[in-house]
C-alpha cells in the first residue's frame, strides 16, 4: 500500500508547502528537522491529536448499496479495504514522500527485506539481468543470486568502485541495477550519481538501498536514482521495536510499485505505522547525535594499536570520505573496524567484554550494538581483505552507536580491547 501526497499540513493548515519549498525567492526552504516534525500531519487524519492516531480497520464501511456499487476510486487516501491502508499508514507514507525530494509517492512493506524483494519483483521479468553491487546487504544478495533465478532472472555482482567495469557489465538484457552506499559492513562509498547516470543512459532502472543515510542524509532521487528503499526498522523506527520498509519513487515507478504491492498483498499494521511516525519525529535529532558520537569514537579507535582499519566514511581522509562529503547531507552512527591481526577467539573475548553494546543484528536504535563480520564469504568481485592491506587484518566488528554518553561508550570499548588481550 502506498500514498502520494496532497498539500501537507503542519500545526495549522496552510498553502502547499511543497510549492513553497521550490520557490525559495519568496520563502525560506524548510530544513529536514522541521520537515520531520510536520510531515504527514493532515488535520483530516489527526483531528485535534498531534500525531496521527492509530486507525485499526480491516473493513471500511460503505454508506449504502449505491456507494458500494459505485466503486470508490482505488486511489490514495480513499477508504476501500484494510489492505489499502487507513490514515495512520497513509500519514507515514506521505511523511516519507515529503522527506524524499522528487518522490511522487511511497509504498510501505512489512520489512526492509520485503521492500527490496517486492521492488525487485515489480521491476524485473523473466530473461532480465540485474546488476547487484558486490557489497550489498546479504539478504539482498541472497534474493538476487538465489530466489530470482527461479524466475529466470540473472543477477550479476559488480564492483561499485570500478565505474569502467560497471559500464562494461551492461548487456541488452540488463533491466535494473541494485545499489547500496555505503556498502553493508565494509562501508565503501560509491559514486551513486555516476552509477545512476550510467544506468539511465543504458536504459536500466536504478534502485538504491538508502537505509544507512536515509532520505535526510542522501536525497536519492535527486541524485539520479529511480527508486529509493529504506529499512524503516533502523533509523525511522529508531527504538528497536518495529520492522518495516519503504520504497519511494517518482510518478512512473510509484504507480508500478503501488500496483505490485497490491497484487502481493503488502500491508503494514497501523500500530507499527504509528510507532514509525513517532520515531520519525526525532529522527533528525537522533541522526545528528549518533553521527557526532560515531565520529568521536571512530577517531579514538584510529589511535588504538589493536585496530588496523576504521571503516567510517564520515572520517576526514578515510576511504570514501571525498564522495561522502560531496554527495551526502548527513551521516549516522553505523561504522566498522578491522582488528590488527588477532584471532576469532580474541574477537569473541572483545565482544563478550563489552557491557554497553548489545550483541545483535540491526542498528539505528537508541541503544549501541556490535556484531562481528567476515565479508569474504559475501564478496565475489571485491577482494577481502583489500590487496593493499596486510592479509592477516581481516576480522571485522561493526558498531551501531546509540544515544548513550560518548565517554561511557569509549571507556567500555577501551576496557573490552584490554580484555581481548588477556
Ligand atoms: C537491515 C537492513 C535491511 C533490511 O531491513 P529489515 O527491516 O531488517 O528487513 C536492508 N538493507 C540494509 C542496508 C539493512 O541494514
Amino acid at each position: 500500500m502506498g500514498l502520494r501526497p496532497r498539500p501537507a499540513q503542519g500545526n495549522r493548515p496552510r498553502e502547499d508547502w511543497r510549492n513553497q519549498l521550490s520557490d525559495s525567492d519568496q520563502h525560506t526552504p524548510r530544513k529536514p528537522s522541521t520537515r520531520v516534525v510536520e510531515a504527514g500531519r493532515r488535520p483530516e487524519w489527526t483531528g485535534a491529536a498531534v500525531n496521527p492516531p492509530v486507525w485499526r480497520a480491516s473493513t471500511h464501511l460503505y454508506t449504502d448499496a449505491k456507494d458500494l456499487a459505485g466503486g470508490r476510486p482505488n486511489a490514495d487516501g480513499h477508504f476501500y479495504y484494510g489492505r489499502r491502508g487507513a490514515p495512520t499508514q497513509w500519514a507515514l507514507a506521505e511523511a516519507l514522500t515529503e522527506l524524499e525530494p522528487g518522490a511522487a509517492g511511497t509504498v510501505l512493506y512489512p520489512s526492509g527485506v520485503a521492500a527490496i524483494a517486492n521492488v525487485l519483483l515489480a521491476v524485473l521479468k523473466p530473461g532480465d539481468v540485474l546488476l547487484v553491487t558486490d557489497n550489498a546487504y546479504e539478504p539482498t544478495r541472497n534474493i538476487a543470486l538465489g530466489m530470482l533465478k527461479q524466475y529466470d532472472i540473472e543477477a550479476r555482482p559488480f564492483d561499485p568502485l570500478d565505474l569502467t567495469s560497471f559500464e562494461n557489465a551492461f548487456c541488452e538484457r540488463t533491466r535494473a541495477v541494485m545499489l547500496e552506499s555505503p556498502g553493508s559492513l565494509t562501508m565503501e562509498v560509491c559514486d551513486i550519481p555516476q552509477l545512476a547516470a550510467i544506468a539511465r543512459e543504458k536504459g536500466a532502472v536504478s534502485i538504491l538501498d538508502n537505509t544507512w543515510a536515509s532520505s535526510l542524509g542522501f536525497p536519492a532521487l535527486e541524485r539520479g536514482c529511480d527508486i529509493s528503499i529504506m529499512s524503516l526498522t533502523k533509523h525511522v523506527g529508531g527504538h528497536s521495536d518495529l520492522m518495516m520498509g519503504s520504497a519511494s519513487a517518482g510518478e512512473e515507478w510509484y504507480t508500478k510499485l503501488r500496483l505490485a504491492s497490491q497484487y502481493m498483498g503488502q500491508v503494514v499494521s497501523p500500530d507499527d505505522a504509528a510507532l514509525a511516525l513517532r520515531g520519525l519525529r526525532t529522527m533528525a535529532l537522533r541522526l545528528e547525535h549518533s553521527t557526532q558520537a560515531a565520529l568521536e569514537i571512530a577517531r579514538w579507535l584510529q589511535g588504538r594499536p589493536e585496530v588496523a582499519h576504521v571503516l567510517c566514511p564520515m572520517l576526514d581522509g578515510a576511504p570514501g570520505n571525498a564522495l561522502w562529503q560531496r554527495d551526502f547531507t548527513g551521516g549516522c552512527g553505523l561504522f566498522s573496524i578491522v582488528l590488527k591481526g588477532r584471532s576469532v577467539s580474541q574477537r569473541a573475548r572483545f565482544l563478550d567484554a563489552l557491557e554497553l553494546f548489545g550483541l545483535g543484528y540491526s542498528w539505528g536504535g537508541f541503544e549501541s550494538l556490535a556484531i562481528p563480520f567476515d565479508p569474504a564469504r559475501t564478496r565475489s568481485e571485491m577482494a577481502w581483505p583489500p590487496a593493499s592491506w596486510d592479509a592477516e587484518d581481516r576480522l571485522g566488528v561493526r558498531f551501531s552507536i546509540g544515544l548513550e554518553d560518548v565517554a561511557d561508550l569509549l571507556s567500555d570499548i577501551g576496557q573490552a580491547l584490554d580484555a581481548m588481550e588477556d
